[in-house]
């Protein structure tokens, strides 16, 4: 075993997983990276297909990335945001508003034409056409703490603007939204929350759409994307209706609702059909509440062109290509947006929740009155982080990065289209850069693998061994590689991924 493998598992206590089986292997050890590769220690090189944890934009190592860190590192590399200003954090503020407020969002969106009220937001008062503008940024440490902020600012807000006293939050069945205690209450994914049950808030979950798995699709299993071939009458969006109508008549309206746009990532990569976001967003306005999107997975370009489309190769408006964000696909603008992962291209943790200029106002006051907003970390706006979120916007905003999108799009859509032979791929699940591939024992039945098979690890266990790294959720593999990877470095990931696939049923 490498020293260094050895000092890991010697010390070392990795996220996520189960240290009793990690002590059995050699574990990989990763030395360095360049575009879509990663080398280890003795130099096998890999494909990072799940963008080392779905934050790595631009590929690793990347010249301009590193230069913007370089130039700042010989500046200063952090000083404290408590009481101080600094240059990147204060310009990469300014960049993510602007991006944020998309030309399309913020033609109806300009608070001097349409001034949002005091107090909670209550779209159904608002004038049509009224959107929030996201234009106070507010600096952490990454996904979880994102959230966090996002929840402590909507419950104070709250309670300020005398919507309730006891803010109550509605979330998705199956929601991931980060692993510190506020961000675990706001989610619901049993597998990892249950054992902290006795920490947590309460939180209403609501059923979400999930098209391959949904009690209400009556089609019977096809060969293509459960979205496009479902049979149903939204009831996922009559569910939704009846909730905040219950709540209603209950005399405690939702404060909030808080979703993952267009993709549940850590549910399994399970994705909304087409209108599905601005229908729940209708309802949640139309209900008084706040809209909290979880851009922390979505954000950034991830999810691509098609957006909403199951089918990239799909013709589609020119306002959905421009998008950065998944709410923008559907014409949705929250009163919060939560973005981590991609912000600094992958490079370093960083977090940002955006929020409109209500929210802020309502935490203004003398000193006297003790309305500040207590919260706040050690590292909030730190420089190189920060440095490192600009020059990735940037690079974001260029050409070749829209077209390397659009091309990797494309190709992984190609790509995975060939997996459909496989009777152990029961769904394959696209939105734009990102895709989850569900294994089942058989397509027709749908049935799933039980978690103890480990059907998706051993895939991923023979991925890896072929030269291609990423990780499952459960039973779904992940697809997620950096947008750099080339069309020919796509097929090589889903090749990896067919041959495992294919010798799931012969390992058992
Ligand atoms: N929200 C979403 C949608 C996520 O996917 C994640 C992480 N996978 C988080 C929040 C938490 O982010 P972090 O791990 O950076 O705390």
């Amino acid at each position: 075993m490498h020293p260094l493998a050895k000092l890991d598992h010697r010390y070392l206590w990795h996220p996520f997983t189960q240290m009793h089986d990690w002590l059995k292997h050699d574990p990989i050890v990763i030395v360095e990276g360049t575009g879509a590769r990663l080398r280890d220690t003795y130099g096998r090189e890999y494909l990072d297909a799940n963008s080392s944890i779905w934050t790595n934009l631009h590929g690793h190592n990347h010249p301009r990335i590193n230069a913007a860190i370089r130039r700042q590192l010989a500046k200063i590399a952090h000083s404290s945001a408590l009481g101080l200003a600094n240059e990147p954090a204060s310009l990469l503020a300014e960049k993510l508003v602007e991006a944020a407020n998309p030309p399309a969002t913020a033609q109806t969106a300009s608070p001097r034409v349409k001034r949002a009220p005091q107090g909670l937001v209550r779209e159904s008062r608002m004038p049509p056409g009224w959107k929030p503008v996201l234009n106070k940024v507010f600096f952490s440490d990454d996904g979880s703490t994102a959230m966090e902020v996002a929840l402590k600012l909507a419950y104070q807000f709250a309670c300020r603007s005398g919507h309730s006293r006891k803010p109550k939050f509605l979330t998705l069945e199956g929601a991931y939204h980060g692993d510190t205690v506020g961000a675990v209450a706001l989610g619901h994914i049993d597998l990892f929350h249950a054992a902290y049950s006795g920490l947590l808030f309460k939180t209403d979950k609501v059923m979400a759409p999930f098209c391959y798995r949904c009690p209400f699709n009556r089609a019977k299993p096809e060969r293509g994307d459960a979205r496009d071939y479902r049979k149903c009458d939204w009831e996922c969006v009559g569910k939704l209706e009846q909730s905040f109508a219950a709540q209603r008549k209950r005399g405690s309206p939702y404060t909030a609702f808080v979703f993952e746009p267009l993709m549940q990532g850590a549910a399994g990569m399970i994705p909304q059909p087409a209108g599905w976001l601005s229908r729940a967003a209708e309802i949640a306005r139309a209900n008084g509440a706040l809209l909290v999107a979880d851009e922390v997975m979505t954000g950034f370009g991830r999810t691509g062109f098609g957006g909403m489309s199951s089918n990239p190769r799909l013709p589609l408006p020119l306002t959905q290509s421009a998008s950065l964000f998944a709410c923008h696909h559907e014409d949705v603008q929250p009163d919060f947006m939560a973005l981590a992962k991609g912000l600094t291209g992958g490079y370093l943790p960083m977090a940002a929740t955006l929020t409109t200029e209500t929210v802020f106002n309502s935490f203004l006051g003398e000193y006297g009155d003790f309305k500040t907003f207590f919260h706040g970390h050690s590292f909030t706006g730190n420089q190189l982080g920060a440095a490192a979120g600009l020059a990735s916007l940037a690079l974001l905003q260029t050409t070749s990065s829209l077209r390397a999108r659009q091309r990797l799009e494309l190709a992984l859509f190609d790509a995975l289209q060939t997996l459909w032979h496989c009777p152990n791929v029961g769904d394959i699940r696209q939105v734009g850069l990102v895709a989850g591939v569900e294994l089942v024992r058989d397509w027709r039945t749908r049935e799933p693998f039980d978690l103890r098979e480990r059907a998706g690890i051993r895939v991923c266990e023979t991925m890896a061994r072929l030269g291609v790294l990423t990780r499952p959720i459960g039973n779904v593999v992940v697809v997620m590689p950096p947008y750099c990877t080339t069309p020919a470095e796509a097929r090589r990931i889903v090749t990896a991924l067919n041959q495992a696939v294919m010798g799931l049923s012969k390992g058992r």
